[in-house]
């Protein structure tokens, strides 16, 4: 007896039903791929009970024929694919033919189609994928489907259920993420009657961020528009100082859908590295254009995950792009005059360890999330950016500072920025030559005159320009050079030996790590030896370094190597350069000699790259002539 039998074919469609449609969000998420194709400039979602008893679609694209209408709803039948080539060359959002027999087959249906070229429209009626009425009607052109008892014929389904709200919610977020794709097409939803949303269909990015994710997400953006090879990346990304408690306000989109990847989160993320306080996260809406046969979106029935050709170079053109962009956003945090609203983002929250950015339960989630992507560009060879430890061409000495003649060169990623204020420099070289000469001699922005007019608290260093006034913290902002100077250092920093020896005493652990990393030590300027029982001997320090913080100093960086096993090379190595930074740097409540002052400010104001001390706070705030005035009642 043969025990091989195909399926009938309705027992296949539930199937097939299973793989695309989970709940009421997957059929709107179909529904409107569809209607997006269609060429519809109006598409309006509602919807009753979370959409589980009623779900309506409508659109003001092509709509169907008579012949059309029905056969859209087997299986497999699709307008727009012909032969399997096609699959590698997908320019429409659907692609299988089998979401509309799919959700029929575990739903009853209306649909209400015409042609613009028809007089006369089409009405169907469909129950658990079987055909029950067919006839012509009278309806504006452009598709409208009602979906209604999902899951009627399907009631083990049906337990997979959230509350109304919560599937609402699902059905929501899939309508702005089809919003946010595409600026150009007016998008309604209704919850029970109740606008959840509607967008302008204007053609601009902004406005469809500004009406999905609302006025306080809206504020604080930094425009991306950066082209890199076959790569652009497109969107809004959140100001470190506006980032926010958890990942939600994350959204990216590729190749025109919506999608989740923890590769676009790390990239977004190590975008930021260096400039958020712990525990932040930023937000974004960023769209990633790339040519068909660098990506696969064939992957999932459910079409929210992708595969990309070379993970490298998706993470290279995110972190890059979001990079330059908020290296060349301009301004300064402003000060927040309302005391509820305040830059810290909470103020109450106990004291972490100063040189911790994270903590490990936050640490070990990013790690693994960061192992999963593909690390750090490893060759420079067709790369146009500068790869993290690529040096810069500042110099600075400090502590004390001296002088300088010439201004510093400011750091500059060379990813193209269409957008912002501020013309881009000029053109980057194409990508296949070496990226040295894209980083050199661009031309200074100029840095609107201003004067120093004093500090107060030991702390603050307030200066007057044009029409506002900037507070740098003096701490942070030396903190932040430094770390961009040993970061970027050609040569390891200079070392001072020591007179005499310093012992320092550590554990039997510590020492050892310390002991294990003397070379990477050496390259910060460390000379370290053994000297048994736990102990080691400096015999040099870093010259920025004063003697009698070298053995905490020390210490602390014992710490980090043994965490460090855990957080891999080149987060330990920014960790470390925290850390001697922060100690180098000129200290809160100190005095400070006015021309080291002054230095400081210089450099402050004329470069782009210090913005944020590497724990991310913020170096400088400004006060602006307008908001003092409204404090003032004089406006
Ligand atoms: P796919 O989108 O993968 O082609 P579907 O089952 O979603 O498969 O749709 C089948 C076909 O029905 C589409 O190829 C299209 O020709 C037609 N269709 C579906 N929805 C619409 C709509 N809103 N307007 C016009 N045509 C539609
Ligand atoms: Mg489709």
């Amino acid at each position: 007896m043969s025990v091989v039998r195909q399926l009938p074919p309705h027992v296949a469609d539930l199937i097939a039903a299973g793989e695309v449609v989970e709940r009421p969000a997957s059929v709107v998420k179909e529904l409107l791929e569809n209607a997006v194709d269609a060429g519809a400039g109006h598409i309006t979602v509602e919807l009753k009970n979370g959409g589980m008893t009623f779900l309506r679609v409508s659109d003001d694209g092509c709509g169907m024929d008579a012949a059309d209408a029905k056969t859209a709803f087997l299986r497999h039948a699709t307008s727009k694919l012909h032969a399997p080539e096609d699959l590698s060359a997908i320019q429409t959002l659907g692609f299988r033919g089998e979401a509309l027999a799919a959700i029929a087959s575990v739903s009853r249906i209306d649909l209400l189609t015409r042609t613009a070229g028809d007089t006369a429209g089409t009405s169907l009626r469909l129950e658990g994928g079987s055909v029950l009425e067919q006839s012509p009607a009278g309806c504006p052109p452009g598709t409208t489907i009602i979906v209604r008892d999902l899951f009627f014929n399907t009631p083990a389904r049906m337990k997979f259920m959230k509350s109304d709200a919560a599937e609402a919610a699902q059905v929501l977020n899939a309508v702005q993420n089809q919003a946010l794709c595409h600026p150009d097409i007016a998008f309604r939803c209704l919850r029970d009657g109740q606008e959840q949303l509607s967008t302008p269909g204007d053609g601009s990015l902004r406005s469809a961020v500004y009406t999905v994710l609302g006025r306080e997400f809206s504020k604080d953006l930094t425009e991306v528009d950066s082209h890199w090879e076959d790569y652009t990346l497109r969107g809004f990304v959140t100001k470190p100082e506006a980032t926010r408690g958890n990942r939600l306000a994350q959204r990216f989109f590729a190749a025109g859908r919506p999608v989740k990847s923890k590769l676009l989160t790390a990239a977004l993320e190590r975008a930021y590295e260096n400039q958020l306080l712990a525990g932040r996260f930023p937000g974004c809406v960023l769209m990633l254009e790339l040519p068909p046969r660098l990506v696969d979106v064939n992957v999932h029935p459910a079409k929210t995950e992708v595969r990309f050709l070379s993970e490298q170079d998706v993470f290279d053109a995110v972190r890059y792009g979001v990079q330059g962009a908020l290296n060349r956003a301009p301004g300064r945090p402003e000060m927040k005059l309302n005391p509820r609203s305040g830059p810290h983002p909470n103020p109450s929250a106990p004291k972490r360890n100063f040189y911790q950015t994270m903590d490990t339960e936050q640490f070990r989630k990013f790690a693994d999330t960061l192992a999963q992507a593909p690390a750090a560009p490893p060759q420079v060879v067709k790369r146009i950016f500068a790869p993290p430890s690529k040096p810069s061409e500042v110099t600075l000495s400090s502590p004390p500072a001296v002088m300088r003649s010439e201004p510093p060169v400011p750091k500059e990623t060379p990813m193209r920025n269409a957008s912002g204020a501020d013309a881009p420099p000029p053109e980057p070289p194409p990508a296949s030559q070496p990226p040295e000469p894209v980083q050199q001699n661009l031309p200074l922005p100029a840095v609107p005159s201003y004067h120093v007019v004093g500090e107060v608290l030991n702390t603050y260093i307030i200066v007057e320009q044009e029409d506002r006034i900037l507070l740098l913290d003096k701490h942070a902002a030396h903190e932040r050079i430094l770390f961009e100077k040993f970061r970027a250092a050609r040569e390891p920093p200079a070392g001072q030996l020591l007179l005499s020896p310093l012992p320092v005493r550590l554990g039997r652990e510590e020492a050892g790590a310390v002991l294990e990393n003397a070379a990477l030590l050496f390259d910060f300027g460390f000379e370290a030896e053994d000297f048994g029982g736990g102990q080691v001997v400096l015999r040099q320090i870093p010259a920025d370094l004063d003697l009698s913080q070298a053995e905490t100093v020390l210490q602390e960086l014992a710490a980090q190597l043994l965490e460090g096993r855990r957080t891999g090379p080149e987060t330990l190595r920014d960790n470390l350069l925290h850390t001697i930074a922060c100690k180098a740097a000129i200290k809160a409540g100190w005095y400070t000699d006015p021309r080291e002052r002054d230095e400081l400010v210089a450099q402050v104001l004329s470069r782009d790259d210090i913005k944020y001390c590497p724990h991310g706070r913020p170096v400088c705030m400004t006060l602006t002539r307008s908001q003092l005035e409204r404090q003032f009642r004089r406006s």
